[in-house]
């Protein structure tokens, strides 16, 4: 069969970029920062992927809890280039909260170093109703020992769980419940024994010599709304193209090498230079078609995905009378929080939840989901917040992240393929900032940075 491009669209020097995330947006930025031509086609009817918002069955949702960590640089760097204010976009927390079921009291941890100085080290030593002192110097070998190894053995550091790793180091019981599981499965949603230990030290070990950096963001807007689609403004603006409800089917590609994409409605647009930016699973399944036998792309094609489920509701009370970053360890509640205040404001209440052991919840029905999120948030203390819902939905998606599991690091792939002209990006290759958005912006911005030959 011949995949010559059928319509006339015929633009050999163009780029396609498929996936408007931030890897196909920050990719798309930085080559139209350098007059190359752009197209970005992107299969929803918004742009942002997973930091998107949108409606659902009328309730304004997002894909989930998101905070933007302050030591994020390429994110933050790339949003100023395109003209996008963080401070009209972030609001800055400088605490947040642990809520264990079993405990007397909820821990307060100070953030920020430079703003809240005095919180930050009070959290440091006080909290002791929470986490007695033993049990925090529990964490100190554990802490030394796993930044250590994540400089100098991170292939080894990645073939055991946090699990593992902390019971090897004496960590206490209580520190394990309350204060790892929080940094773990509260973030990446894995439970401890599935959640690699070189993906725990890495993703805070670059915050260590950017500490003075460290604070957390709430959105004052949906995602979509306040950091995509200006950025997707900002990439038209310098001559590149963005187009939504535009699901690439295939890749175009023969002995000949690769001529461009298919879309879903028969489409077909040409470029000798394709970004495949979509989440992991649909990469896969674009790459399979072609590339299954290909020795380069087998590790890749056997990294397994991880699935994400969140609760979010609206509620004639807050849930909580701060909305900051809070999380609720010992129960199926991973972060939440309450947004009524920053993200989602003009209702009385409303929270957003990621929920650990997605595997676990993915397939059940949406009352199941949501009797158990009730019951972790009455489990933390927050019983009254719960009576006033009026509104909920589960968000959930089965294929966007890589499984951040032991052994899975080496499966990662660099965004320059053996193929010509074929790139990947998005947060599951390989960079050193995980499944977060700055991971995603920082391996757009190596796409860019193979075609450009920089
Ligand atoms: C619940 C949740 C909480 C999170 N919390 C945080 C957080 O607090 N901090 C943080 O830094 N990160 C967080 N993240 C992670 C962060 O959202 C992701 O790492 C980042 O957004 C990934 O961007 P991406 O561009 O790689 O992928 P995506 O955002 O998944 O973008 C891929 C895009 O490709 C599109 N696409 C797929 N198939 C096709 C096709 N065939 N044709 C065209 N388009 C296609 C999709 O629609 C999507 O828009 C969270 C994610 C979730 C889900």
């Amino acid at each position: 069969m011949s995949t010559q491009p059928n319509n006339s669209q015929m633009n050999d020097d163009r780029v396609i970029v498929i996936g408007a995330g931030l890897a196909g947006l920050s990719c798309a930025f930085e080559l139209v920062e350098q007059g190359k031509s752009v197209l970005v086609l992107e299969a929803a009817s918004y742009v942002g992927g997973r930091t998107g918002n949108w409606n659902e069955r009328g309730m304004e949702v997002e894909s989930g809890f998101h905070k933007f960590i302050g030591y994020y640089k390429a994110l933050p760097d790339l949003l100023e280039r395109a003209g996008i204010d963080l401070d009209d976009m972030l609001v800055w927390e400088t605490t947040m909260e642990v809520r264990h079921p079993n405990a007397d009291e909820y821990g307060e941890f100070g953030l920020d170093v430079i703003h809240a100085p005095l919180k930050t080290l009070s959290g440091v030593l006080g909290n002791n109703n929470f986490i007695t002192p033993a049990d925090k110097a529990s964490l100190i070998p554990f802490l030394a020992a796993g930044f250590k190894e994540c400089v100098s053995s991170p292939e080894e550091l990645d073939l055991i769980s946090v699990l593992d790793f902390a019971n090897q180091h004496g960590v206490s019981e209580q520190a394990l419940q309350r204060i790892v599981e929080p940094l773990s499965s509260g973030i990446f949603f894995m439970p401890l024994e599935k959640y690699s230990a070189y993906a725990f030290f890495g993703l805070f070990l670059p915050g260590i010599p950017r500490i003075h950096k460290m604070r957390i963001g709430a959105f004052t807007g949906g995602m979509t709304d306040v950091m995509c689609a200006p950025l997707a403004a900002a990439i038209t603006q310098k001559g590149g193209q963005v187009r939504i409800n535009a699901p690439v089917i295939r890749l175009l590609y023969d002995s000949e090498g690769l001529k461009g994409v298919e879309l879903e409605n028969g489409e077909q647009l040409s470029a000798t230079r394709v970004v495949v930016a979509t989440n992991i699973r649909r990469s896969q399944q674009l790459l399979e078609e072609h590339f299954s036998e290909h020795e380069w792309f087998q590790p890749f094609l056997s990294l397994d995905a991880m699935p994400h489920v969140t609760a979010q509701f609206e509620s004639e009370l807050p849930l909580l009378p701060e909305d900051r970053t809070t999380f609720g360890p010992g129960t199926d509640i991973g972060s939440f929080g309450e947004q009524s205040r920053t993200t989602f404001r003009g209702r009385p209440g409303r929270a957003s939840i990621i929920l650990v052991n997605p595997d676990e919840l993915i397939d059940l029905p949406d009352e199941e989901v949501w009797e158990r999120t009730k019951q972790g948030l009455v489990d933390i203390g927050l019983a009254e917040g719960v009576s006033s819902v009026t509104d909920y939905r589960i968000v959930r998606g089965n294929e966007n992240f890589y499984r951040i599991s032991p052994g899975n690091e080496p499966k990662r792939p660099e965004q320059m393929t053996p193929i010509q002209g074929l790139y990947l990006a998005g947060d599951y290759t390989k960079q050193p900032m995980f499944t977060t958005m700055e991971g995603a912006v920082i391996s757009g911005q190596k796409a860019a940075a193979g075609i450009l030959n920089i």
